[in-house]
């Protein structure tokens, strides 16, 4: 499980996250969403902890990685990363791929790929390349490589912004399925309210770097906090 309190970053003066506090359950999707420049990225940088917080502090399954003077490195976190650009291994094979993070020996690991590659509907490319895969494939590799070690935590930046529009909410929803089988805590960044209705659990709406509003995409959307709140979700498709 995820938590983070009283998050806060400044640039040169700035102050671009203030004050972000938020929860995250196993199996839960929480969806960080705003318009561009409100400071999801950021948020979500200092969470994986590849940027780090002026104030605040992050908790991972109770334990803190990360305060102003102490900091646990990225890859330590029990955190998995996803992406718009999926950034696979060229080089390397769908299955060299998924099993890029996971230590171990050879056959756990080749089962836990297979496992993954199976959860994603694509056990039958075990042996391709990147190159060889659709944008919605190496998406779905994508994942698979994220989750391969067990993250307590899976942080998704735009996650699907990059794939054919008619495609999407397919792949949304079967994303979906294989997070919630893994029963992983994720936060979703996105800044289509049509993409945190169909996929949170809870939505953590954002503006110019505060939190205005959170709870359950029904709520959100019946009772928006305020106008700028309901015009945001007025273009919902
Ligand atoms: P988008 O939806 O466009 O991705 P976002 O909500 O993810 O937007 P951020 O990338 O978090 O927004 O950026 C928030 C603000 O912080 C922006 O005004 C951005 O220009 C600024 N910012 C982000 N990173 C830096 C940096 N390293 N140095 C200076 N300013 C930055
Ligand atoms: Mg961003």
């Amino acid at each position: 499980r995820l938590e983070i309190r009283n998050i806060r970053r400044r640039f040169q003066g700035r102050e671009v996250v203030s004050d972000v506090s938020l929860k995250v359950m196993p199996g839960q999707v929480t969806c960080l969403l705003g318009p561009s420049g409100c400071g999801k990225s950021t948020t979500l940088r200092i969470i994986a902890g590849v940027d780090m917080q002026d104030e605040g502090e992050i908790y991972v399954d109770g334990e803190l990685v990360c305060d102003t003077v102490f900091r646990v490195p990225p890859e330590q976190r029990s955190i998995g990363m996803m992406f718009q650009d999926f950034a696979l291994f060229p080089h390397l094979s769908v299955a060299e791929n998924v099993a890029f993070g996971l230590n171990g020996h050879k056959s756990d690991k080749r089962a836990r790929v297979e496992e993954l590659l199976d959860k994603v509907g694509l056990l039958s490319a075990v042996d391709k390349y990147p190159h060889e895969l659709s944008g919605g494939e190496q998406q779905r590799i994508a994942l698979a490589r994220a989750l391969a070690p067990r993250p307590s935590i899976m942080l998704m930046d735009e996650p699907f912004s990059g794939l054919d529009e008619r495609l999407k909410d397919d792949i949304r929803d079967s994303t979906l399925d294989v997070l919630k089988s893994e029963n992983t805590a994720v936060l979703l960044v996105t800044h289509e309210p049509h993409e945190a209705m169909r996929m949170a659990d809870e939505i953590a709406l954002m503006r110019d770097g505060r939190i205005v509003q959170q709870g359950a995409p029904y709520n959100i959307y019946n009772a928006p906090v305020d106008r700028k709140a309901a015009a945001f979700f007025s273009d919902i498709n």
